[in-house]
């Protein structure tokens, strides 16, 4: 069998769209795919720290940066009850998601990449050439034409849902990613937050524009079509729905993991000063808050699927943690359109099969309280393309092994750290003391520093104010 391409890579994320690059610079062929319409929103603090954006620079975007009109972000302002501490950030840069990722996949189609956006891919088997995907309108519900067909467990008919929430007050929030697995393929779940999902959402295909007539003929012609490639990259984000059909890999959740929650708001408190991460940790989950490049405020929070519940919607909850936190209220978030994720922290294994490997969030994710996620999004795609490139000449069963290896060296033991901190934060009273010890200890704020910026500071400046004692904000550094 002669396949259709030498790479495709599933997901137009930042993991996607970069190692679909790198592999088009070095002469491949390359599909890249998404389920969403172009440019897409997507739930993320939208900071780049300071490894990300050096990371764009060595490999020649970081012009993106410029032309996007990214944030410099020069500190970051944490609140948690009376308690606020400011840190100074050496570097990185706000951008919304949908610009960002937009001009990254800009990036590689200039490189040579064929990029399609609105089809959702499932991956299939693979044989002595290479590996089958199967290609799926992303609005269409209705098989039109049988094929030889994997299992249906495209987003589109078990995932993609709107999240009904008993007693939502705000007026839409819905799942980005797939939450279910289908028949076939084993999910290892803990406690998975029981948010009642139903009915189907239109709300990605009404944030369209930009990329459309990029779609060709098979997607336009609302069929189920197979591919093949002689690699297959799932860069398809948390969960990794492009893999349902695929059983050597499993996506564990953890247990009682948070769910992600965002907004964008162009009316808010001049407290919320451009160039700073505004951050509050709250009883059952934090908010980070942060100006973009369009001068509106990108709200991003990690919640316990309980305090959504009990609050009446991710906009009362986030309002309930910016009270307990001592931040400005804003109360242009209750009409905000509010997008969700499944459960946010998880693992995936093996990271690597036959002529499949698996990348940025798709292989696992740990909360996101230090922002380092497009960080190793990056980092990954940039040591996977030569080996991708190596499996696309001669695929060895090695290529998988040394893959496995170099993700963990690359997220896996900084993840762990995160895991830790992950755990902490559950507590707002430890957090609290925390915040007291930490001008004590400055070593403590290493997994938080290291994480916001990737590199500690020549000289910290804590700043450390007593909300209840001394009322007002202390200023950002
Ligand atoms: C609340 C929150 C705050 C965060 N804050 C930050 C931050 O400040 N800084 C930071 O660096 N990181 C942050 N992150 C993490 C960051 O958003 C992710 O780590 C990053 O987006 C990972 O990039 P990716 O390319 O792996 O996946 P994604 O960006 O998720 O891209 C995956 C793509 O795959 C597509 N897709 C999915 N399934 C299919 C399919 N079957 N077929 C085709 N396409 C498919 C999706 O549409 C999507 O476009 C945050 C995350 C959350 C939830």
């Amino acid at each position: 069998m002669t396949t259709d391409w030498d790479v495709i890579v599933i997901g137009a994320g930042p993991a996607g769209s970069v190692v679909a690059r790198q592999l088009a610079l070095g002469g491949r062929r390359v599909l890249l795919l998404d389920k969403k319409l172009f440019p897409r929103r997507k739930v993320c603090g939208a900071c780049l720290n300071h490894a990300a954006v050096s990371l764009l620079e060595e490999i020649g975007l970081g012009d993106i940066l410029h032309d996007s009109g990214a944030v410099e972000l020069s500190g970051f302002h944490l609140r948690s009850g009376s308690r606020r501490l400011s840190l100074p950030l050496p570097s990185g840069r706000a951008v919304s998601r949908s610009v960002l990722d937009q001009q990254l996949v800009e990036a590689a189609i200039r490189a040579g990449v064929t990029f399609q956006d609105g089809v959702i891919a499932t991956v299939g088997e693979a044989n002595d050439d290479g590996r089958i995907v199967e290609l799926k309108h992303a609005t269409e519900s209705i098989q039109a034409k049988p094929q030889p067909a994997l299992p249906d467990c495209s987003p589109d008919s078990a995932a993609e849902r709107r999240w009904s929430l008993a007693g939502d007050t705000s007026p839409r929030m819905f799942a980005d990613d797939c939450l279910e697995a289908p028949e076939g393929r084993r999910r290892i779940n803990g406690n998975r937050p029981s948010v009642a999902l139903s009915g189907l959402s239109d709300s990605d295909a009404a944030e369209t524009g930009g990329l459309r007539p990029r779609l060709n003929s098979f997607a336009a012609s609302r069929l189920r079509t197979l591919t093949s490639a002689k690699v297959v990259l799932a860069a398809d984000g948390l969960g990794n729905p492009s893999l349902c059909s695929v059983r050597e890999i499993h996506d564990r959740t953890t247990r009682s993991a948070r769910v992600g929650a965002g907004c964008e708001v162009t009316e808010f408190s001049a407290e919320y000063t451009p160039g700073v991460i505004h951050m509050a940790v709250g009883r059952g989950g934090y908010v980070g808050l942060v100006c973009v490049e369009s001068g509106a405020l990108n709200i991003a929070a990690a919640f316990d699927a309980r305090l959504i519940r009990d609050s009446g919607g991710p906009a009362r909850a986030a309002s309930n943690v910016l009270s307990q936190a001592g931040f400005p209220a804003i109360s242009t978030m209750a009409e905000a359109e509010w997008l969700g994720t499944p459960a946010l922290t998880r693992s995936t294994t093996p990271v690597a099969v036959e002529r499949l490997f698996v990348l940025g969030d798709a292989s696992g994710y740990v909360e996101p309280f230090t922002g380092e996620g497009m960080g190793w999004a990056l980092a990954s795609a940039v040591a996977l393309a030569p080996l991708a490139n190596a499996a696309c000449d001669d695929w060895q069963p090695a290529l998988a092994t040394t893959w496995s290896r170099e993700h963990m060296r690359i997220v896996g033991r900084r993840q762990r750290a995160c895991r830790m901190l992950a755990a902490l934060l559950k507590s707002p009273t430890c957090v609290r003391c925390a915040m007291l010890l930490l001008p004590k200890v400055p070593n403590l704020l290493q997994p938080l520093v290291r994480g916001v910026s990737l590199s500690m500071p020549q000289s910290l400046t804590i700043s450390l104010s007593d909300f209840g004692e001394r009322g007002g904000v202390s200023p950002p550094v």
